[in-house]
């Protein structure tokens, strides 16, 4: 059998898929089963002494440190809780730098005397891990021959259990580290950023008169993905190593007719969403949303929000279901920002917002003067951070995946900007000029009005090109890559307006010296929006305009991520991270070189794979079909037949062949000359240098898809990939 029958068998196969029917289940009931799979807290109180329950729920809830004997406690509870409902094994979960999520299974079993075996798990086992932890990315803050790290269970976040048809196991969430204390995962940068923010807006609070426990930053944040048929998938190496096309030309029809962008939902994939969201709802995930997204075969699952570092360990638990569930549908479910070339491609809007305890959004405007002030106090602050680290917030979305998307007319664009809308431009407006000037007359800030307008929450009103937009009672960060861990950019986005915080006290606490509360806070606002007003773009972000006067304004435009990504250790960014605690200048040295490198590997695995393509799939289809031109033609000549057509696309054919041997050649040379300097210089030479070579190849092998004969061609082609579902 040729591989071009292969190919339209695949496509028979993808046709024919079938979801198989479960039996016997009754429907699923939300509430039955939400959080079965998790341990809670209220869980735990039914299984722990009173007192040990209460130490308990003070760490969880105010951070407070655990003394053994709790942790024994809760151990054993944790244990039978996990054994009732069918665990074998536990295992320390943690988030390393990889993005992914790292896991080694320890089972409970211990051997006795008489030849048996006991079921054990200890405080000590809770607490404290030790993973072989040598080839998890260090960055150089882990000598190989110390190559121990050790993982700490983060009682914040909840244990839960994962289950397989043979088993399952419990998992609990952790941070990693190295013996001397350094963050070598994405958690602890995260707990102690909100350790930071809750100082800082605390400290904000409390110039308002108002006390609270504990502030925190909430998120949820909207998953874009794609299905693709996995028949489809294994007959594309590309998508199996690379995660996205590196060639393929764009279907005659793609997304131009805007059909599918909530579209009702089709059989198949439906069936995967209720399944998947069935897992996460007994996982304690809170998924609220379903719809299809813009390009075809592209969809959106969101849940609602939470505190962020239970957001971030449900939003790496939300991506492990979907890719595993979607496996029993017959589907794969592609995370990476640009899987098609010409189609949108997919984002993680994060939604973020700060809270207190007690439930006060502290991003929400409210319906009297006193809460708007205080309103207006921290979303100030959000924009001041916002402007004073955009190359920050660049960088926490960078990625080779989502270079593709930034910046073309699909994403946000790498430039960092903040959408407040109409009526916050208003009130900054009078702020700026003189609205400050008749406050005696009370009303808010002289504004003339008690409270400020309605804020609409609604799609409508939404500027959908800002990269980071005000939506009424949060701000949406809209450029984070779909297939990254949010926590990077939750770590920013808190560490950042800790700082702002910080500054605007302390200015409030000097104004206060010779001013009363009201005239302080007016001078603090009108300095800081006069300050960072340059952040605010309300206008259309896609358009070339905008670029020219982000220039004029002096906003960093950072198109690719390596040009962002070395400013992470420049003197402001290591005095902010270090000044709150978050990250130190070691810590942060090696985050960047494990980006770059990521970076580096990323795009080499891409050359090696669209060269493989290249030379071992296109090479050939496109040589056998030349032949058949060239008999025709032969032939013509011996029987007198004009043969101008074949002759014709034979030239085609074989220049377009000619092309992409040329264009392949280059870029090997190019690669070449990548190797010996630093990672980050080879990481720009690589983007500088060998992608748009890499494009160059892709455009000679998508020219041949439109040439070659279809029978010949052995991969699936986006029109497959893209509308079989
Ligand atoms: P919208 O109309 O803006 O889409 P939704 O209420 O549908 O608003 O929310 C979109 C996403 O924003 C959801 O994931 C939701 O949980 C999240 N979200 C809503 N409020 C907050 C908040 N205060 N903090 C963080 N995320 C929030
Ligand atoms: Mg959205």
């Amino acid at each position: 059998m040729t591989k071009v029958q292969r190919r339209y068998d695949t496509l028979a196969a993808a046709q024919n898929w079938k979801p198989s029917k479960r039996n016997g289940e009754e429907p699923m009931k939300i509430t039955k089963i939400f959080g079965e799979n998790t341990l809670q807290l209220e869980e735990l109180r039914e299984r722990l002494p009173k007192n040990v329950w209460k130490q308990l729920s003070q760490t969880v809830q105010h951070g407070e440190e655990l003394n053994s004997e709790v942790a024994d406690a809760v151990a054993v509870a944790m244990k039978d809780w996990a054994t009732e409902k069918g665990a074998t094994h536990f295992t320390h979960w943690f988030q390393p730098l990889t993005g992914l999520t790292a896991e080694k299974h320890d089972s409970f079993i211990t051997p006795n005397e008489g030849g048996g075996a006991l079921e054990e798990f200890s405080g000590k086992d809770l607490i404290q891990g030790e993973p072989d932890a040598s080839s998890f990315p260090s960055g150089g803050l882990r000598q190989t021959f110390e190559a121990r790290g050790y993982t700490a269970w983060d009682p914040t976040s909840p244990a839960f259990i994962i289950e397989n048809q043979n088993g399952s196991y419990l998992c609990i969430p952790t941070a990693f580290a190295s013996y001397n204390g350094e963050a070598l995962d994405h958690k602890t940068p995260l707990l102690r950023s909100v350790e930071a923010l809750n100082k800082q807006a605390k400290r904000a609070l409390k110039l308002f008169g108002v006390e609270t426990s504990r502030v925190n930053s909430t998120t949820g944040a909207e998953q874009e993905y794609f299905l693709i048929d996995e028949e489809f998938y294994y007959r594309r190496p590309d998508l199996m190593t690379a995660g996205r096309t590196l060639v393929g030309a764009k279907p005659p029809r793609g997304q131009e007719m805007d059909d599918h962008y909530f579209g009702s939902i089709p059989e198949r994939v439906l069936s995967f969403m209720l399944d998947a969201e069935k897992e996460l709802y007994r996982l304690g995930i809170p998924v609220k949303t379903r719809h299809n997204e813009v390009a075809p075969s592209q969809f959106e699952i969101a849940p609602i929000f939470e505190t962020c570092n239970i957001s971030a360990d449900h939003q790496q638990l939300m991506m492990i279901t979907l890719k595993r569930i979607a496996r029993k549908y017959g589907f794969e479910c592609l995370l990476h920002e640009k899987p098609y070339d010409g189609v949108n491609g997919s984002g993680k809007h994060l939604n973020w917002s700060i809270s207190t305890k007690e439930g006060m959004n502290l991003l929400d405007p409210g319906d009297n003067p006193h809460d708007n002030m205080q309103f207006l106090f921290f979303f100030a602050s959000v924009l001041k951070g916002v402007y004073e680290n955009q190359d920050l917030l660049r960088i926490s979305i960078g990625s080779a995946g989502n270079d593709h998307r930034l910046g073309g007319n699909e994403a946000p664009p790498a430039i960092i900007s903040a959408f407040i809308g109409e009526q916050l431009q208003d009130v900054f407006t009078q702020l700026l000029n003189g609205g400050l000037k008749n406050s005696k007359q009370g009303g808010l800030l002289g504004l003339g009005t008690p409270v400020l307008p309605q804020i609409p929450k609604h799609a409508g009103d939404r500027n959908r090109t800002s990269p980071f937009a005000f939506t009424g009672n949060k701000f949406e960060f809209r450029a984070v890559g779909s297939n990254q861990s949010v926590s990077f950019p939750t770590v920013v986005l808190n560490t950042i307006v800790a700082d702002a915080l910080d500054q605007m006290c302390t200015q409030m606490e000097k104004e206060r010296e010779d001013q009363n509360f009201e005239d302080a806070l007016k001078t603090v606002l009108h300095d800081t929006i006069d300050e960072c007003q340059d952040i605010v773009f309300n206008g259309d972000n896609y358009s070339d305009e905008w670029v020219e006067e982000a220039e004029k304004r002096g906003l960093h435009n950072l198109p690719d991520m390596v040009d962002a990504l070395p400013m992470l250790t420049n003197d402001k960014n290591v005095e902010l991270f270090e000044k709150h605690g978050v990250l130190n200048e070691d810590e942060l040295e090696s985050r960047k070189e494990i980006w770059a490198e990521q970076y580096l590997q990323t795009l080499n695995i891409e050359v090696d794979t669209t060269e493989s393509i290249a030379k071992t799939m296109i090479y050939p289809a496109a040589v056998r079909y030349m032949n058949e031109l060239a008999a025709v033609v032969d032939r013509g000549k011996k029987i007198d037949l004009e043969t101008t057509g074949a002759n014709n696309m034979l030239a085609t054919v074989n220049q377009g062949l000619n092309d992409l041997d040329k264009s392949i050649t280059e870029m090997r040379k190019a690669v070449k000359k990548a190797n010996g300097d630093s990672i980050m210089e080879q990481a720009k030479y690589v983007n500088k240098k060998v992608v748009p070579l890499m494009n160059k190849v892709r455009d000679a092998a998508d020219m041949l898809e439109w040439h070659v004969a279809d029978d010949y061609w052995p991969l699936p082609i986006y029109r497959e990939m893209l509308f079989v579902k």
